[in-house]
C-alpha cells in the first residue's frame, strides 16, 4: 500500500480501536519502505510490531 493512501485511512479511521486485522507492505514512490501498515485504520506498523502482532494471534 502507498504511505500516501494510509495516511488518507489513518486521517479517515480517526482515534477508533482497531486491532489491525490486516497488514499490508508499504510502498513510498514506488519503493518498500520497510514497514507495514495496516489496510483498515493506516496504522503504520514497524517490521517488529507487525511479528509481535502475529504471534499474539496464533495463542
Ligand atoms: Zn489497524
Amino acid at each position: 500500500m502507498q504511505a500516501k493512501k494510509a495516511d488518507a485511512l489513518r486521517t479517515e479511521w480517526g482515534d477508533r480501536p482497531c486491532d489491525h486485522p490486516a497488514l499490508a507492505k508499504e510502498y513510498a514512490e514506488g519503493k518498500r519502505t520497510g514497514d507495514y501498515v495496516c489496510t483498515q485504520c493506516g496504522a503504520k506498523v514497524s517490521f517488529r510490531e507487525r511479528a509481535e502482532i502475529l504471534a499474539s494471534r496464533r495463542t
